[in-house]
């Protein structure tokens, strides 16, 4: 974004504060500058020079989770995102805490198994040091990519090809969910391609006002996505869904068109039917009160989570009369909230991060659910650090349990 869009955004804000009801931030501190409105705010001061970008406005700027519930609120229509991501490229040179993260990740990521082995060695201090900080959960493995080269899951009598574009999360902490997607898709055959060169989608470096980084990272998934010969590319990350599908135009002139969430692609698409007769007997009996968190960026962004829940209600119900039924009671929380991770968000403001972490699992808990089910590895790493009484699954491993035969 250049410089006169940004400003003329900022100034279609009028002050209504129609976004400050649900935003995360203003409800754990109830200060005006931790609102959207606060902070555009503070962004039209900068402009007009009335203010300079000191520690404190800085912090103001980053103690926004980039969750999307402000945006999805204005009544304008204003896209906050664009303007928070731009605001963070002009605080960057003016604040440390950014400028050394953002150089430690760009070495991070350049090579990510490469800072998987060389942190291994001290894994578990790392995790007991940072899961006693309730930076992490306990119990977090960080594995290296499964995939040294193009992984591809053949299926029978194939109706279609797809690509997963795993992510960070998934790729190094949570890998068995690639392998659950893999085979979701065979079972409803389809072949499924995992491109061993997909990189970071971008986003962290978005969030630490890093464009350039950003948009590097954009081209080369842009470069490896757009050469597969797929119908469709899948993602298990609500966040990574909207880097390929929104961020990516504005920032390389070129979207993945073909980009699904794992909700959007599977609509309509399971037929419970011709997958028992061709599939054999469920693995087990479920029978499952669970509970819903819906990721801020499916709520607020994709808007899709009708569909999760309306997927998971077809399974269910397309299978109650069998002999191993598959029953799960959707049960939602008072108020679907933010689970406060927002990536380097959790680590900055780490108190306010799980403050708001501890009002979600309070809601989540007030249920009386056996489990949680969401749509997000990265809310599942979060909430992971506050629930240890119940599993937390990711949509893609109830499906699995659903539709696949026993192994
Ligand atoms: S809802 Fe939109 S117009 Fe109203 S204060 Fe917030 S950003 Fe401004
Ligand atoms: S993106 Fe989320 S945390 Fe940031 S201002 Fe908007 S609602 Fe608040």
């Amino acid at each position: 974004m250049n410089e006169k869009d940004f400003i003329n955004l900022i100034r279609l804000c009028v002050k209504c504060g129609g976004c400050k009801t649900q935003c995360p931030t203003f409800l754990s501190r109830r200060e005006e500058t931790e609102t959207a409105r606060g902070r555009v705010k503070l962004l039209h001061a900068l402009v007009e020079g009335k203010v300079k970008p000191t520690k404190k406005f800085n912090e103001r700027l980053r103690s926004c989770l980039l969750c999307g519930s402000c945006a999805n609120h204005c009544p304008l229509n204003i896209d906050l995102m664009e303007v928070f991501y731009h605001a963070r490229t002009i605080i960057r040179d003016h604040d440390t805490t950014m400028a050394i993260t953002g150089f430690l990740s760009k070495i991070a990521f350049k090579n990510t198994d490469l800072t998987i082995n060389m942190i291994k060695p001290f894994q578990k201090l790392i995790n007991n040091r940072l899961a006693k900080r309730k930076l992490m959960p306990a119990n977090v493995q960080f594995t290296e990519n499964q995939f040294k080269k193009t992984g591809i899951f053949m299926a029978k009598n194939k109706i279609g090809r797809v690509a997963i574009f795993s992510g960070c999360t998934i790729k190094h902490i949570y890998p068995e969910l690639m392998f659950s997607a893999a085979r979701v898709f065979n079972a409803l055959r389809y072949e499924v391609v995992f491109p061993t060169s997909e990189v970071c989608c971008g986003v962290p470096f978005r969030s630490l006002g890093m464009e350039a980084t950003a948009i590097t990272y954009a081209e080369r998934n842009y470069e490896t996505f757009s050469k597969l010969k797929v119908d469709a590319i899948i993602s298990l990350c609500p966040t990574c869904v909207v880097s390929l599908k929104k961020h990516y135009p504005a920032l390389i002139g070129n979207g993945l068109e073909n980009v699904y969430d794992i909700s959007d692609f599977l609509r309509g698409k399971i037929d419970m039917d011709s997958i028992d007769s061709s599939g054999g007997p469920r693995r087990k009996t479920v029978n499952l009160r669970a509970v819903f968190h819906e990721p801020c960026h499916q709520r607020n962004e994709l808007k899709n989570g009708s569909q999760t829940r309306e997927l998971i209600n077809t399974l269910r119900r397309q299978q109650h009369d069998t002999a191993d039924p598959f029953d799960i009671e959707l049960l939602e929380p008072n108020r679907q909230s933010c689970c406060g991770f927002g990536g380097a968000f959790s680590v900055f403001f780490s108190d306010m991060s799980n403050q708001i972490l501890g009002e979600t699992v309070k809601e989540l808990d007030k249920t009386n659910a056996e489990a949680v089910i969401t749509t997000c590895p990265n809310c599942i790493f979060q909430l992971s650090k506050a629930i240890q009484d119940k599993p937390i699954y990711h949509l893609i491993e109830i499906i699995e349990e659903a539709i696949t035969p026993q192994a």
